[in-house]
């Protein structure tokens, strides 16, 4: 078992320097939890707290209900995989993995018995005797992951573990993580800044931003539901196209001429901003160009030239300006639009989103 509480856990490092604000979480057992957010927003130092490497300010975590502020990391039962792999080099995949466990004095019949099962999850049995550096990026990291699974800790903290490997070997390694997360299922909590990797690999996300969180939800509910213009431009790539208009007569309007029709189901939590200023959301896929959808949503279209069409394979990012803001499109690659072409765009209104425009704060 290995569960988690953050009650009102602060970090500052200075008078001046808050890193971490009013943190409050509770994580269970066997989930795969994502801290997520821009460099800087608190990410590692909140994972530092968990494994006793940071002391805490202010607050109190709890692992499986015992209070563990001055626990010292070594009694906290927690493994750490850290971005640099942190292997030692002058010793083979075989002593690197088994190194946590002669520090504990475990005996070399469970040493070995422990290596030989981690490695026969990552797939290392071939690589037990060489060194660090005669390894791939890929397989160094297995080796740091080996090291963590042979402890059977609690839990497992990951700080960015796939940030030095090329995107390819990224996309490989996520999907190992979440294999090996769940044949283990070990209480994971992984840092990234890069949102791929918490949309796929999240059973819960935790978005945060300057030290604060934003939002923590399922990775579909934090992409379909963002609490603030932040969460919804920081989730989803392309990012959410925003833009600034007044509500009248059940329309947005971003300028005199270019109502938006607002459904009736969405515009009743919208009435009460009837004639105020409002920022829309909408994403990139829900903006559209195909004639069926344009003929369909008469009185949500928008005349636009294309800046810049980027094809990427399965689908082309087209970039265009709206009332002065750059507006991102995900459409079909095969319909061949290219730069200064003037199209039709639809606005899926049904999709759209609604925030107040001084507070960013969604409007449910
Ligand atoms: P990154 O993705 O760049 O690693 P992060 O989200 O993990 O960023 P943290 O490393 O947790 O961010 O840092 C949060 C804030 O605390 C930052 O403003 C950082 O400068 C500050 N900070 C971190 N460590 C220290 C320290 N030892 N002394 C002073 N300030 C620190």
């Amino acid at each position: 078992m290995a569960e988690l509480k953050f009650d009102h856990i602060y970090k500052r490092f200075a008078e001046n320097v808050a890193a971490v604000t009013d943190f409050n979480l509770d994580i269970s057992d066997e989930e795969f939890i994502v801290f997520v957010g821009p460099s800087g927003c608190g990410k590692s130092t909140t994972l530092r707290m968990i494994a006793g490497l940071e002391e805490i300010t202010e607050g109190s975590l709890y692992i499986d209900g015992d209070y563990v502020n001055d626990t010292p990391p070594k009694n906290r039962d927690i493994a750490m995989v850290f971005q640099n792999y942190a292997l030692y080099p002058h010793m083979d995949v075989f002593d690197n993995i088994a190194f946590g466990l002669k520090l504990r004095k475990f005996k070399k019949e469970d040493i070995k018995a422990r290596v030989k099962n981690a490695s026969h999850i990552l797939g290392l049995d071939d690589y037990l005797q060489r060194k660090p550096k005669a390894l791939s990026g890929g397989q160094r990291q297995r080796v740091a992951l080996g090291r963590a699974i042979v402890r059977n800790p609690k839990a497992f903290l990951m700080d960015e573990p796939l940030s030095n490997l090329d995107a390819k070997l990224r996309v490989q390694m996520r999907s190992e993580i979440i294999k090996l997360h769940h044949r283990l299922k070990t209480t994971t909590i992984y840092v990234t800044h890069d949102q791929t990797e918490a949309m796929t690999m999240a059973s819960r996300i935790v978005v945060m931003k300057d030290g604060y969180i934003q939002q923590i939800g399922k990775p579909r509910q934090v992409y379909l539901y963002p609490e603030n213009t932040f969460v919804g431009g920081f989730i989803g790539s392309p990012s959410m196209n925003f833009l600034e208009g007044t509500i009248r007569n059940q329309h947005f309007w971003f300028n005199e001429h270019v109502p938006l029709k607002i459904p009736e189901k969405r515009f009743h939590d919208l009435r009460q901003y009837d004639g105020k200023t409002i920022t829309l959301g909408i994403r990139p896929e829900d903006l559209h160009e195909e004639q069926a959808f344009l003929d369909k949503m008469q009185k949500s279209k928008v005349n636009v030239m294309i800046d810049i069409a980027e094809i990427t394979g399965s689908e082309a990012v087209l970039y265009t300006n709206i009332g002065n803001q750059e507006i991102r499109a995900v459409v079909n690659p095969w319909r061949n639009i290219s730069q200064g072409d003037q199209l039709e765009l639809g606005f899926d209104m049904r999709k759209a989103h609604f925030f107040n425009p001084d507070t960013g704060v969604r409007i449910k």
